[in-house]
């Protein structure tokens, strides 16, 4: 089973409108007509309808960086599922943990979401990382358990196909320090076998497992030549067009 190679760029809370077209524009021009991976931009909420225009019938798609889990109402400063698709999202990142850690995001919520999200027609990006603290208590694997079992709480296995998880260790997002290809790859094949037991081993083979935390150009090709690694989620590198879109080439 081959799994197409996803190359996110989770600009976080950068950009304003003209850059945002600007940059969406230039990576447009580097992807070309056809690209063996896919991409997506994901800019701040704002912005999405510019990146959409940008990309309006080229290759590149769009995804947003939260949700709200809930038909429209009374939320004040939220945007739902529904909202999204409207602006021409495809994808949409789920549990980053700048969320968990800023805004208090459990993986409860992360659940929620993520319903949400399949129900709206959005292909769910979740993220889990374990912190440095954790990794030196070599407690890695019982974290990102109990991080992709809560996430995924209630999915079956027919909607499981079709989401990614973007496997993050906190200590390596934006500090530029990456995990080794094997200590990614391990971690990688890890959430592969657990997604096995939790749904199916043919189900494990069609999800595709992004790796996150500082991917740069010279450090992209030998992580995603790691046969569990499908893709990646890049923040810092992905403001950058040159940067972003020799990530793409190396994918
Ligand atoms: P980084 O961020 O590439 O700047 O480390 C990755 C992320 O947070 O998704």
């Amino acid at each position: 089973m081959s799994r197409r190679i996803l190359i996110a760029g989770n600009w976080k809370m950068n950009t304003r409108a003209a850059s945002a077209a600007a940059l969406a524009k230039c990576i447009v021009d580097a992807v070309g007509n056809s690209s063996s991976v896919e991409v997506a931009l994901c800019p701040p909420a704002v912005y999405l309808h510019v990146v959409a225009e940008a990309t309006a019938g080229t290759p590149v798609e769009v995804g947003a960086q939260n949700l709200y889990p809930s038909d429209d109402g009374a939320f004040t400063g939220e945007l739902n599922a529904a909202m999204l698709t409207d602006v021409g999202c495809r994808f949409v990142i789920l549990g980053h943990s700048e969320r968990r850690q800023l805004m208090g995001e459990t993986d409860a919520d992360v659940s929620k979401k993520l319903h949400a999200a399949l129900a709206g027609n959005l292909v769910p990006i979740v993220c889990v990382g374990e912190t440095l603290d954790q990794r030196e208590a070599n407690e890695t694997e019982s974290v990102i358990e109990t991080q992709v079992r809560g996430s995924l709480e209630g999915l079956d296995e027919v909607r499981a196909a079709g989401i990614v998880i973007a496997y993050e260790p906190v200590w390596a997002i934006g500090t530029g320090k990456t995990a080794s290809k094997e200590q990614a790859e391990a971690v990688h094949a890890f959430i592969r076998e657990l997604l096995s037991q939790m749904f199916s081993p043919s189900v494990a083979e069609q999800i595709r497992i992004q790796y996150g935390g500082s991917v740069k150009p010279n450090n992209a090709e030998e992580l995603l030549a790691q046969p569990n690694i499908d893709g990646a989620l890049v923040g810092g590198a992905s403001l950058k067009v040159e940067d972003f879109a020799a990530i793409i080439a190396a994918g």
